[in-house]
C-alpha cells in the first residue's frame, strides 16, 4: 500500500547541487521565492562565504538548514591520511555547526583495492573518533547507505542493513542513517530495513531524485523524481511508517540540469515533487 501525494512544500528541501549553477546566494533566494522552507548545504556551495554568514544569508530567507554535505571519506592506506580525514571531519562538524545544521551526512569512503572488510574497520574508527566533536558540536551524523557501483572509491556501506548495523553498534544519539532512494532502491530487505531503522531511532534523513534507464553517468545522471524507475511514493510511505516525518530532500546531480535554464529546472523539481513523490 502506497501514500496519497504531499499536497504542500511544508517538508519540502533542495540540496544546493541540485542547482549547482546557482551561487549560495542565488539558491537561497530562489528557493524561498519558490516557497520551498528547508535547504542542505553542500560545502562546496560555500565558495568565498563563511558558514556564519551563509546562516545570516538563509535567516534572511527564513530557510531552515536540513544538513550539511558531506562529510566521512574515513578509509586510507596510511595512518597519517586517516588521522588527515578525522581532522577535517572535526572542522567540517564546526562548520555545520556554525551554520546552524542539525546534521552532518557521511558518505563514508572505501580506497580502491582495499579489502571492504578493513575500510569498514576504519569508518567505524573514524565515526568513533569524531563524536565527541559531534555531541560538542550538538550536530547529528548521518551514516549513507551508498550504491554498490560506488563501492570502490565512494563508500564500503551499500546496504541500509550495514549502514544499520553501524549506527546500532556505535551506540551513539549522534549517529543516525539517511535513507537515499537512489542508492537503495534496488534492495530486497529495504521495506524491512527502513522498518529497524526507525523503531530504533535512527531515521534522520531521506533523499530522493530517480534511477534513469539507461544511466548514462554513474556519477551525474541522475534523474528527476517520476523519470526513472523507483516508486518514490512507496518508499515514501515506508519511511513514514517508521516514524520519520522530516523534510524530504531533493538530491539530483545531473550534467543535464545544471545545463538548464534554472528557474525551470527548480519549476519541474515543484511538479514533480507533487506528482512523484
Ligand atoms: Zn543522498
Amino acid at each position: 500500500m502506497t501514500t496519497t501525494p504531499l499536497t504542500d512544500l511544508s517538508r519540502c528541501c533542495i540540496h544546493t547541487i541540485t542547482t549547482k549553477p546557482w551561487t549560495f546566494r542565488e539558491a537561497a533566494e530562489n528557493y524561498a521565492r519558490a516557497g520551498i522552507p528547508g535547504i542542505t548545504v553542500w560545502r562546496d556551495a560555500l565558495d568565498g562565504i563563511s558558514p556564519k554568514e551563509a546562516k545570516t544569508i538563509l535567516d534572511d530567507h527564513g530557510l531552515e538548514v536540513v544538513s550539511y554535505c558531506r562529510g566521512g571519506f574515513f578509509p586510507h592506506v596510511s595512518n597519517a591520511d586517516r588521522q588527515a580525514a578525522i581532522d577535517e571531519n572535526r572542522r567540517t562538524l564546526e562548520e555545520a555547526s556554525a551554520l546552524g545544521s542539525p546534521l552532518l551526512v557521511l558518505v563514508c569512503g572505501a580506497v580502491p583495492g582495499q579489502p571492504l572488510t578493513l575500510s569498514r574497520e576504519q569508518i567505524r574508527d573514524g565515526i568513533e573518533a569524531v563524536l565527541p566533536q559531534a555531541e560538542a558540536c550538538q550536530v547529528g551524523l548521518a551514516i549513507e547507505p551508498i550504491h554498490p557501483m560506488y563501492a570502490d572509491v565512494r563508500s564500503a556501506i551499500n546496504t541500509l542493513s550495514q549502514a544499520n548495523d553501524l549506527a546500532e553498534s556505535l551506540d551513539s544519539p549522534w549517529v543516525g542513517v539517511a535513507v537515499d532512494v537512489y542508492h537503495l532502491w534496488w534492495d530486497p530487505d529495504l521495506q524491512r530495513e527502513i522498518q529497524r531503522c526507525g523503531k530504533n531511532g535512527k531515521l534522520s534523513a531521506f533523499h530522493v531524485n530517480d534511477w534513469k534507464t539507461p544511466t548514462e553517468d554513474l556519477l551525474l545522471d541522475r534523474g528527476l523524481m517520476g523519470e526513472g524507475c523507483i516508486d518514490i511514493r512507496e518508499i515514501r510511505s515506508w519511511v513514514e511508517k517508521a516514524g520519520f516525518n522530516g523534510f524530504i530532500e531533493v538530491e539530483i546531480f545531473s550534467n543535464r540540469y545544471w545545463e538548464m535554464d534554472q528557474p525551470d529546472f527548480l519549476e519541474q523539481i515543484v511538479n514533480s515533487y507533487y506528482k512523484h513523490v
